[in-house]
């Protein structure tokens, strides 16, 4: 079975094409555009969306392209119907809307969340794992339990990812800076202290934030050490409260901050002391991407039928742990 999954809840624009053979998936394409605003500034929704929808019929065509695929060979074709920013989310819901009622092909809405773990574990063999997703709209760490993903701790204000992402764009650099402030960190090994926030089993890095800004003008290099070092350990402690809870055997980190050699270093020495399986999200499809979408629509095909194109919403706060699991 052939899909074509489409990726569009924030700064990326993504068109994947994936197989699925039994409980295999194969990736024959995954191609992306990313939204690259100011040196300084944030993601703007509606110039995220413009860049969308001027770059959706080009990442598209290359993706069929470049797999050596026509639109009639689709068998399904799915979105990211959330979470995610309104703007964004419309133009690959139409992108969608529009393949599938030209070409009668069915359709599939599917949680971006979700994807980000199905995804990862196809691409790692982890079967039941604790899962901790790391990205720029996620921090959260996730079991599967009664046909949901529970949520086992979480961030009570920003992410890690918009943490590291704010940090870097305070110190003029331009939106994605996790992979800057990785850089910054390695050159540095003075711990300047910073607030370290656990409460109960979630973690709030706002104190985080304006502390780290603070330190900033007494070396960036210090303060990307500091701030790596605080955010990663308050993970880490809810992991390991999380990993005693539940008792899993595995461990699995997805979203894009799971790039991070550190992140993963602290989570891997925590999972030794378990006695527990480590798995990474390869770095290439740790970020949003189309293949997550078209593999978890691959999934619920095989349970269920495509949506009614009236029922083909977006919905920008669709939590992961409200979605009813049945493949
Ligand atoms: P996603 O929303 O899953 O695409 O993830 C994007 C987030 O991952 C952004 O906040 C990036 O700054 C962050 N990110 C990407 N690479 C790294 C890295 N090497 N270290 C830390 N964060 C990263
Ligand atoms: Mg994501």
């Amino acid at each position: 079975m052939l899909c074509l999954g489409i990726e569009s809840t924030a700064h990326t624009f993504s068109c994947a094409l994936l197989e699925r053979r039994g409980k295999k998936g194969r990736i024959l394409a995954d191609v992306r555009r990313i939204y690259r605003p100011p040196e300084g500034e944030g993601i703007h929704p509606r110039e995220a969306s413009r860049h969308h929808a001027e770059n959706s019929p080009h990442v598209l065509s290359e993706c069929l392209a470049s797999a050596g695929v026509g639109i009639s060979d689709l068998d399904i074709v799915s979105y990211a119907a959330g979470p995610g920013l309104g703007p964004c989310l419309r133009i690959g819901a139409v992108v969608a809307r529009s393949i599938a009622s030209y070409y009668g092909i069915p359709i599939y809405p599917v949680n971006h969340a979700l994807g980000h773990i199905e995804l990862g574990k196809m691409l790692t063999g982890a079967r039941d794992p604790l899962v901790l997703l790391v990205s720029g709209g996620h921090t959260m760490i996730l079991a599967f339990l009664g046909r949901r993903w529970r949520v086992f701790g979480e961030t009570l204000d920003i992410t890690l990812g918009q943490l590291l992402d704010q940090i870097g764009r305070y110190a003029g650099f331009a939106s994605p800076c996790g992979p800057k402030i990785e850089d910054l960190a390695s050159k540095s090994s003075r711990y300047e202290p910073l607030p370290y926030v656990v409460k109960g089993n979630d973690v709030s890095f706002s104190g985080l934030f304006s502390a780290t800004k603070q330190i900033i003008p007494g070396g960036l290099e210090t303060a990307c050490f500091s701030l790596q070092e605080t955010a990663f350990s308050m993970v880490g402690e809810a992991v390991e409260r999380a990993l005693s809870f539940t008792g899993k055997k595995e461990f699995l980190v997805v979203g894009g901050v799971a790039a991070n050699r550190r992140l993963s270093e602290i989570l891997q020495s925590i999972c030794r002391r378990h006695g527990c399986r480590f798995f990474v999200s390869p770095k290439e499809y740790a970020g949003d991407c189309g293949s997550q979408i078209s593999w978890l629509a691959l999934l619920e095909s095989t349970r269920k039928e495509g949506a009614k194109l009236e029922d083909t919403f977006v919905r920008q706060s669709w939590r992961v742990d409200s979605v009813e699991v049945d493949y």
